[in-house]
């Protein structure tokens, strides 16, 4: 169950290589190294989080 890497597709058409990337990359910048083209790593979609309410405290 280990989800330490990310499969992103790098999106230059004439590369299109899958590259796997560390999960700590989300939502960094990694380069291909197939061609040099920028890709931004997307934060995870799947997986819903659960929703983090922070607690507002009032003021009295
Ligand atoms: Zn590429």
């Amino acid at each position: 169950m280990g989800e330490s890497t990310v499969r992103i597709m790098c999106p230059n058409l004439t590369c299109r290589k899958v590259l796997a990337v560390p999960a700590v990359a989300r939502g960094k910048t990694v380069r291909c190294r197939s061609c040099g083209t920028n890709i931004r790593v997307p934060e995870t979609k799947k997986a819903p989080k659960p929703t983090e309410q922070p607690q507002t405290n009032e003021p009295d």
